[in-house]
């Protein structure tokens, strides 16, 4: 067996986890050293679990991260395993009276020189990848939809080989929803924004059905798609209860009809060599751990201050899982208007979650839980360290789009679920996703490449060909936090330039989930 491992993140910590695979059986010794004075395991604590490494009191605070993720419902000697059921949840900081833009990091030293071969765009974004999406209004349109494009896929691609794919962005909005309630933009405009996303572009094509109540013209208004570059001067959408389709194969004839001239725009580009500052990162973690917040999360940390060195644009989100760091958050904001739209964004959502009778506490899973997180505070110390170090310049509300100017480190606030995380993130124009995950999450998207990262070593070995990145030789000793942020900046920058990742090998992703906090009729 391998030596006992135990990692505390912090030397005022009164915790540590055990690293070892299959946890640690009681009567480990445990030598003294990087945890303290020695001590030895009263009983079996599983892989991820929290081990005292001092008497804690009951009503005590148990600290890890340097701050206190729960409270003692008992004593608890040292070498004891520290589990949910000896812990209470602290309350939810208040909103109120948080420090403002008190933390401001100095600017990061800039990183010059890396570039990638994106695609450009005529509104100066850059792709990763050449797709050609079919936006739809509504869900009745996704079962047509899809089969037209299987056959676009079929038989027009091979004519189009710059061409990555085709996606059908399908969703259940659109209609039997109470379009004008409040909540109802951000469905809304979620759709509307990622069928601008890079990944596509610049070329929008619509398909709708005709009676619904999200209307072509409600979904992208005049102006809000780049018309000249797709070379029409009004928005031409397939309708499929328009009179001239007579039975269900005009309707597939006519959207693959539509679907050539977008194709033959996008087969005419080709990738160029484009700085990193064209980057947008979306980040998040999935079926975490305890070892979320100690491989992989802070390697995604280490990646996301080199991103932003280099220029480009990080979006951190999952609001459940920053709203107990939100004092951390607002003082490193770069600006008390920064600040103040976190506490916006946060209060916002707290409401929400108020509003269905449940608190941030909702989130931890079975899985969390059994992978060694007590509660949402311990997760959440866990998941910012995603943000990495640098000042959160910008904060963007749900299904928003960002702007070509607001770069750096992004808060974009969306709810943690990590369907919902990734569409949302696609709306704002992320170019590429990165995806921490300890339980193990088989997580793809199609329009836009996913790099997967592994918490532990364990399941990079067992699911070798569904994780791109394995953050567990951290824990292992092989490699630093330092050394595996680096590793991901590189593998970035090749997978922006067309190298593939499992999840595009396997051609595996997920269906898009909107938010939408408005009523259903
Ligand atoms: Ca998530």
């Amino acid at each position: 067996m391998t030596a006992p491992l135990l990692l505390r993140m912090h030397p005022e910590d009164n915790v540590a986890i055990v690293a070892n695979e299959g946890g640690l059986p009681a009567g480990t010794v445990i030598e003294a050293g990087c945890v303290g004075a020695g001590l030895i395991l009263r009983e079996k604590v599983p892989q991820g679990h929290k081990v005292s490494l001092q008497p804690i009191e009951a009503g005590q605070a148990v600290r890890r991260y340097q701050v206190p993720i729960a409270y003692a419902l008992q004593q608890i000697e040292p070498g004891r395993w520290v589990h949910e059921c000896l812990l209470r949840m602290p309350a939810a900081c208040s909103l109120e009276g948080l420090p403002l833009a008190s933390a401001i990091r100095p600017a990061l030293e800039p990183l010059q020189g890396h570039t990638f071969e994106g695609y450009v765009n005529a509104d100066g974004s850059v792709g990763t990848r050449n797709l050609l999406a079919i936006t739809t209004t509504v869900q009745c349109v996704a079962g047509v939809v899809d089969i037209a494009a299987d056959r676009i896929r079929r038989e027009l691609l091979p004519l189009y080989p710059q061409v990555d794919g085709v996606v059908a962005l399908e969703h259940s909005y659109g209609c039997g929803v109470a379009i004008d309630a409040p909540g109802a933009e951000i469905p809304i405009r979620t759709l509307r924004h990622i069928s601008l996303n890079p990944n596509f572009g610049g070329e929008v094509m619509v398909v709708s059905l005709g009676c619904e109540k999200l209307q072509p013209e409600r979904l992208l208004p005049a102006g809000s798609i780049p018309m000249v570059a797709a070379g029409q001067t009004t928005l031409h959408a397939v309708c499929l209860q328009d009179a001239h389709h007579i039975g269900f194969a005009s309707m597939i004839d006519d959207i693959v009809l539509s679907a050539r001239p977008h194709l033959e725009r996008l087969n005419a580009r080709r990738r160029q060599t484009v700085p990193a500052s064209a980057l947008v990162v979306g980040v998040q973690c999935g079926g975490s751990d305890a070892l979320s917040g100690v491989t992989a999360n802070p390697a995604v940390g280490a990646l996301a201050d080199l991103l932003v060195r280099a220029g480009a644009t990080v979006m951190f989100s999952e609001n459940t899982e920053v709203r107990d760091a939100v004092d951390q958050l607002t003082a490193r904001a770069a600006s008390p208007e920064v600040a103040q739209a976190i506490v916006r964004e946060l209060a916002w959502y707290d409401q929400y979650l108020h509003r269905g009778q449940v608190d941030r506490s909702a989130n931890t899973t079975p899985g969390n839980k059994a992978g060694g997180l007590s509660n949402i505070v311990e997760k959440a110390m866990g998941s910012i360290v995603k943000s990495g170090s640098a000042a959160i310049s910008h904060v963007l509300p749900p299904g928003e789009k960002l702007r070509p100017d607001q770069r750096g480190l992004v808060f974009a606030a969306t709810p943690a679920s990590d369907f919902i995380c990734g569409t949302l993130q696609l709306a704002a124009g992320m170019n590429l996703h990165v995806f921490t995950t300890g339980r193990g999450t088989p997580y793809g998207l199609q329009a836009c490449p996913v790099v997967k990262v592994a918490t532990r070593t364990d399941l990079a070995r067992r699911w070798h060909d569904l994780m791109d990145v394995n953050a567990g030789r951290i824990a292992d000793g092989q490699i630093s936090v330092e050394q595996a942020g680096r590793e991901l900046f590189d593998l970035l920058l090749e997978v922006a330039s067309g190298k593939r990742t499992w999840a595009e090998h396997w051609k595996l992703h997920n269906a898009l989930v909107l938010f939408n906090p408005a009523p259903i009729t």
